[in-house]
C-alpha cells in the first residue's frame, strides 16, 4: 500500500480489567485501511473483531487497558494525523466520533433514541458536527434518507424509529452515518439481522456510497460469504489475533490457515447445495483461558506437539502479500506483522 492509509493500526493489544483480573481481548493486531478500500474483520464471536473496530472510536469501557507500543493512527485525506489512542479531551474525541469515523451497527434501534424522531436525530448529529443551519441539515437529512432508498424520505423525516421496518431502519442509520460524509465508516454486523434480500441491496448500496464518497469501510462479520460480495482485503481474526489477511480473492481461492480454510469449508456451496456444511470443530476457547503458542491449536487439525501448542507463529507473507500467522504456511517469515 503506497499511499498514506486512512488508519493505520500497529501492535494493538487490549485488555479489560474485570472481577477475574485482566482479560487479553486483542493481542499484536496491526493492519492498514486505504481511503476508498473495505476491508473485512472476520472471524466467530469473540474473536475480537467487535473489540478491534470500537478501539478506533475510543468507544471501549473506562476498564480497557492499551498494551505498551499500542498505536491507532487516523489519517484523513488532506488532512494531519490524528494518534487515537492519545485523544483526551471530549471535544477531540467527537471529531473522531460521528465526524472522520462513523459506525452502523447490527441492531439500528441502538442508534436511535427511541422518543427523538428520526430527523430531529439526524439533524442533531448533522449540527453537532458542521456549521449547518437548521434548515440545512434538514435539507440534507431529506436527501440521505432518499439517496439510501427511502421512500417518501420528507415524511419518514418526521417519524421515530419504531415506526420504520427493520430494512427501513438499517437504512435510516446509513444515512444517518453517512450524513456527515464520515472518512472512514464502520460497519459492525450491518446486515446479519436482514432477510437476503434486503441484506443484497444494503451492500450493493455501502458499495455506491464508498465509491461516491471514497470513504473507507471496515466491515465486521462472523461470515465470510458475505466479506466475498463485500471487501476488497479480508483480515482473519481468532482469539484476538490476525490470523490471516490478504486480498478477498488470493484469501477465499487459497487460504494459508488453518482456520480460514475452516471458514471457507462451513460456507455454502453454490455447486452442490446439498452438500453437508462443515463447521470449525469444537468452540472458540474463553479469553480467561487462551492457550498458549498458537492460540488456534486446540482447534487445529494440523498442531504439532511441542510446537504449536509453545510457540507463537510469526507471520509469513506469500508473494501476493497475503500474510498466515502458522508454523506450516508455505511462505518464508519475512516480516512480523500483515499490511
Ligand atoms: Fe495449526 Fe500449528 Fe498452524 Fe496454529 S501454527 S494454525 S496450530 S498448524
Amino acid at each position: 500500500m503506497t499511499e498514506t492509509p486512512l488508519i493505520s493500526v500497529k501492535d494493538l493489544s487490549i485488555r479489560f480489567r474485570t472481577d477475574e483480573g485482566l482479560i487479553t481481548a486483542v493481542e499484536d493486531v496491526s493492519f492498514d485501511l486505504a481511503p476508498g478500500e473495505v476491508l473485512g474483520l472476520v472471524g466467530e464471536s469473540g474473536s475480537g473483531k467487535s473489540v478491534t473496530a470500537k478501539a478506533l472510536m475510543r468507544l471501549n469501557g473506562d476498564n480497557t487497558v492499551y498494551g505498551e507500543g499500542s498505536s491507532i493512527v487516523l489519517t484523513p485525506p488532506g488532512e494531519a494525523p490524528v494518534d487515537v489512542l492519545a485523544l483526551r479531551r471530549e471535544k477531540d474525541m467527537r471529531r473522531v466520533r460521528g465526524g472522520a469515523i462513523s459506525m452502523i451497527f447490527q441492531e439500528p434501534m441502538a442508534s436511535f433514541a427511541p422518543a427523538i424522531s428520526v430527523g430531529d436525530q439526524m439533524v442533531e448529529q448533522l449540527q453537532i458536527h458542521s456549521s449547518m443551519t437548521k434548515a440545512e441539515a434538514k435539507e440534507l437529512s431529506i436527501e440521505m434518507l432518499a439517496r439510501t432508498g427511502i421512500p417518501e424520505p420528507a415524511r419518514r423525516f418526521t417519524q421515530y424509529a419504531f415506526e420504520f421496518s427493520g430494512g427501513m431502519r438499517q437504512r435510516a442509520m446509513i444515512a444517518m452515518a453517512l450524513s456527515t460524509k464520515p472518512r472512514l465508516l464502520i460497519a459492525d454486523e450491518p446486515t446479519t439481522a436482514l432477510d437476503v434480500t434486503i441484506q443484497a441491496q444494503v451492500i450493493d448500496l455501502m458499495k455506491d456510497l464508498v465509491t461516491e464518497f471514497g470513504m473507507g469501510i471496515l466491515f465486521i462479520t462472523h461470515d465470510l460469504g458475505v466479506i466475498a460480495q463485500t471487501a476488497d482485503r479480508v483480515a482473519v481474526m481468532y482469539l484476538g489475533r490476525l490470523v490471516e489477511t490478504g486480498t478477498v480473492r488470493e484469501v477465499i481461492r487459497n487460504p494459508g490457515h488453518p482456520y480460514t480454510r475452516g471458514l471457507i469449508d462451513a460456507l455454502p456451496k453454490l455447486h452442490d447445495l446439498d452438500a453437508p456444511l462443515t463447521p470449525v470443530p469444537g468452540d472458540i476457547p474463553s479469553p480467561l483461558n487462551r492457550p498458549p503458542g498458537c492460540v488456534f491449536h486446540t482447534r487445529c487439525h494440523m498442531a504439532e506437539k511441542g510446537l504449536c501448542d509453545v510457540k507463537v507463529p510469526e507471520y509469513r507473507i506469500r508473494e501476493t502479500g497475503q500474510s498466515i500467522a502458522c508454523h506450516f504456511a508455505d511462505a518464508p517469515v519475512t516480516a512480523k506483522e500483515p499490511a
